[in-house]
């Protein structure tokens, strides 16, 4: 990080140009305008954002709610269904709205959870639009046009980051945990084929790998697929600033191969849940085919790349940095472009994740699992008898036999299209811009706060930063 930006008061204002695009996408599609997005006319949706509008302290809201004593106890007791039907009267259930205005709060100004953000209005009126028509996205009959909506996202953003969108494919599913799921199954359906009916180490042994920084889920999902933790996953260590140690990987990838050790999966993270480390896919790539090649290895190593935080800033892949249409300011300007630098690798991925639930705006569930070959979907498939109930002359077009879910909503994929379509490129750079632009400030003012200091902890390789105040 440039310290001598970061100190400059300069590098680090609001620009008015700035500020202008900033507060006309806040207003447009942030602002629960129900002119703009008439959804919001409805009785209950109006109250409840009267009421987040209050921006309560969480622990002020019960008090504050009408009646919230008694709505809780009900909330917390009641246990059996009404006998009786209830007639709709255009108002909505009072419980309902409670629990819906006492859930946590994502719009709040002191709201600053890590790596959540709040939904923008067209993802909730899409995501609303899908709910309203409900297609299920196991199959083509079942879904009708919206399968059609799928694979616009996935062209979408396979132009974005520059995969082949005649070559590509992708499916959403249930969150980003899943995602990476689907690129350690990809992985390992390629490399050990046996594995479908036989289980893992049948015929090869083998390793997984993936990073000492990795997310929970990288190693969770391994469990659930039966891969003994201990002893058959290697864990590549990191370097100073938490990507992943290119040494260790081709230390550990050499280990495998000169005993013929299969290594169907290499996970990678693009933006770390805590520290936002980006690990570098392209000399990943180029190691991995530079090995198989070496050793003979026939069937590669599938690369996943999980990006479900830092996926979104692909959105400046095609930024204008000289330029500087947005007039973002310099020291903000400076950590996208390095950032992006290392985005506009994400395309050597053979498959990747992207939570539009994270830093994409959209309301939960909405993960897409992006593949670059779609040829790489067939290694999933089960055996067709498992699915006499489907029509046989469809089967072939869709992803029915090669997914890990029968049903899939689309609700996600309805409020991703949809933030996508408003939004634009524009939309996205400015909110995104933002964010980074008010982390910088925050990072300025305490450099220059002499009562502040800078503690660096090492647990366990790990290096922690953290800002103490000594004096206020
Ligand atoms: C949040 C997160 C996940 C898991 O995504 P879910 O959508 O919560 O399942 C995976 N990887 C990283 C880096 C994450 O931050």
């Amino acid at each position: 990080m440039d310290l001598s930006l970061l100190r400059n008061k300069e590098a680090n204002i609001v620009t008015p140009e700035f500020d202008k695009l900033y507060q006309t996408v806040f207003s447009d599609f942030f602002n629960r305008d129900p002119e703009l997005w008439p959804i919001y006319k409805d009785p209950g949706f109006a109250a409840h954002n009267q009421f987040r509008q209050l921006h309560l302290n969480p622990e002020d809201r019960l008090s504050a709610y009408p009646d919230g004593q008694t709505l809780q106890e009900r909330l917390l007791n009641d246990s059996h269904t009404p006998k009786h039907l209830t007639r709709p009267n255009g108002q909505p259930d009072d419980v309902l709205a409670f629990a819906a205005a006492m859930s946590k709060d994502w719009e709040n100004p002191s709201s600053v959870e890590n790596v959540i953000t709040m939904p923008c209005d067209p993802s909730i009126y899409g995501a609303m639009m899908g709910t309203l028509a409900n297609p299920n996205l196991v199959y083509s009959e079942y879904a009708g046009l919206a399968e059609h909506l799928e694979k616009n996202v996935v062209r979408q953003i396979a132009n974005i980051v520059g995969y082949d969108p005649e070559q590509s494919t992708g499916l959403f599913t249930q969150g980003g945990t899943f995602c990476n799921l689907y690129g350690y199954l990809l992985g390992i359906r390629k490399s050990l084929p046996d594995a479908k009916v036989n289980g893992l180490g049948y015929a090869q042994d083998y390793r997984i790998l993936n990073s000492q920084a990795g997310h929970y889920s990288n190693m969770t999902n391994l469990s659930l697929l039966g891969v003994d933790l201990s002893g058959k996953t290697i864990r590549i260590k990191v370097t100073q600033s938490h990507d992943i140690d290119l040494h260790d990987l081709e230390l550990s990838l050499r280990a495998c191969f000169s005993v013929n050790t299969a290594v169907p999966c290499i996970m990678l993270t693009m933006g770390t849940t805590d520290t936002f480390a980006i690990d570098r896919v392209k000399p990943v790539h180029d190691l991995r085919d530079r090995l198989c090649e070496e050793y003979g290895v026939s069937v590669k190593p599938h690369i996943h790349v999980d990006a479900a935080v830092g996926w979104s800033m692909m959105f400046f892949i095609d930024y204008d940095f000289k330029r500087n249409p947005l007039a973002i300011n310099d020291s903000t300007l400076k950590g996208i472009e390095s950032v992006v630098e290392k985005m506009r690798e994400l395309k050597y991925a053979d498959s990747f994740t992207v939570d539009f639930q994270k830093w994409g705006y959209v309301p939960y569930t909405s993960s897409l699992v992006m593949i670059k070959n779609k040829q790489d979907m067939k290694a999933l498939e089960n055996d067709p008898s498992n699915f006499s109930y489907f029509e046989d002359d469809l089967q072939g077009s869709t992803h029915l036999q090669s997914t890990i879910e029968c049903s899939r909503g689309a609700s996600g994929l309805f409020g991703a299209y949809s933030a996508l379509k408003f939004m634009g490129l524009e939309g996205y750079q400015a909110v995104l811009a933002h964010c980074l632009q008010n982390a910088n400030y925050m990072r300025h003012r305490l450099l220059l706060d002499p009562s502040v200091k800078t503690v660096s902890l090492k647990i366990r390789d790990q290096v922690l930063t953290s800002v103490f105040m000594t004096e206020i």
